[in-house]
């Protein structure tokens, strides 16, 4: 049974972490955030130290970590606000844990460069929770890409629609600084996916960027794509709205949908399982979807010209 620790255990997506530790029959044994409402603790692990102060926390990790090789952290999870990531992986690899780090990894590629200098002087590994490369619809459609010509180009289309109330701007989700705007904190899930896919980035245009919506083209060595991303109510379609839907997510695949909207919710356990296994994605395997966000955020948009998403229009 492995030991864990959970960096941001208030927020919304430390509960999948803690199920997916207890799914895979390990413990939490300690937990941190600056926010104490962790009741939700209580339902996975009720035994686990928390704190609400990184001091505090550190002082209880160092403790574990010289007492005895059972009572040491094995994996330190971290669900903390994304900026805070590169911080907080450098804080579990040097306490002697593996970090398993919810995406996206960091802001900028070159955070990942740090990082892998202190996997070196560790020994201690970063695991990034890149769940759409385990779900089974985007794994067979991987498989399928390969199985074709080399040098075969599919024309594709990504429109996911999340609509988002009035908070998400107020949160540090809204704050580009923080979470690196919306192609960082909601696409990087689809450019890595796009990446594992259909291969290396070739090309990157960007068409649009506001607070609650992005655009652009990319072009991979298997695929050309248009993607439009929105946070924005009413962009999604009037017909799914009209069924009381707030969410519109469409992949097509020369024209053929891609069906991939179920299967999403035992993906951290299926991405824990991977890890414990020692399969885990590592740092470099998120350098491209970083390298991609990282550019489109400093990018000039084009505005309406070229390949541009038909959303847009
Ligand atoms: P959230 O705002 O609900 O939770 C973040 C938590 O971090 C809060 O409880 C906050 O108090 C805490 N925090 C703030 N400053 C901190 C600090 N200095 N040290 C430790 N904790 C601190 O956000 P969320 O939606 O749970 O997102 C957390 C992470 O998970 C983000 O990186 C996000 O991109 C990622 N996420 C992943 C998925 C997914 O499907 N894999 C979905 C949502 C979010």
């Amino acid at each position: 049974m492995k030991k864990f620790a959970l960096i941001g255990a208030a927020g919304y997506i430390a509960p999948r972490h803690m199920q997916a530790i207890k799914a895979t029959g390990n413990e939490l044994v300690a937990a941190y955030d600056p926010n104490d409402s962790v009741g939700i603790i209580d339902s996975h692990f009720p035994e686990a130290h928390f704190f609400t102060e990184f001091e505090r926390f550190d002082r209880h990790v160092d403790k574990l970590h010289r007492q005895a090789e059972n009572k040491k952290i094995d994996f330190m999870s971290i669900c903390s606000p994304n900026y805070l990531h590169d911080s907080h992986m450098r804080f579990a690899l040097r306490s002697g844990a593996d970090a398993i780090c919810e995406k996206p990894l960091v802001l900028n590629p070159w955070n990942i460069d740090g990082l892998l200098e202190i996997e070196k002087d560790t020994g201690h590994k970063v695991n990034t929770i890149l769940q759409l490369r385990v779900h089974p619809a985007i794994v067979a459609l991987r498989e399928k890409v390969k199985s074709q010509p080399r040098d075969k180009k599919y024309e594709v289309d990504l429109t996911y629609i999340t609509s988002r109330g009035k908070w998400y701007l107020q949160s540090w989700k809204g704050d580009i600084n923080k979470s690196g705007g919306i192609a960082t904190n909601i696409g990087v899930h689809f450019f890595d996916m796009l990446h594992f896919i259909f291969g290396d980035l070739q090309q990157n245009i960007v068409h649009h960027v506001s607070e609650t919506k992005s655009s652009g083209f990319l072009e991979y060595e298997n695929a050309r794509v248009r993607w439009f991303l929105s946070i924005d109510l009413e962009d999604v379609p009037a017909d799914i709205l009209a069924t009381g839907q707030r969410t519109f997510r469409s992949i097509t695949v020369d024209g053929e949908d891609i069906e991939f909207s179920g299967g999403f919710t035992d993906l951290h356990n299926r991405s824990y399982e991977q890890i414990l296994a020692g399969n885990g994605f590592g740092l470099e395997e998120n350098r491209t979807a970083i390298s991609t966000v990282a550019h489109i955020r400093d990018a000039q948009p084009i505005g309406l010209q070229g390949d541009y998403h038909p959303f847009l229009s």
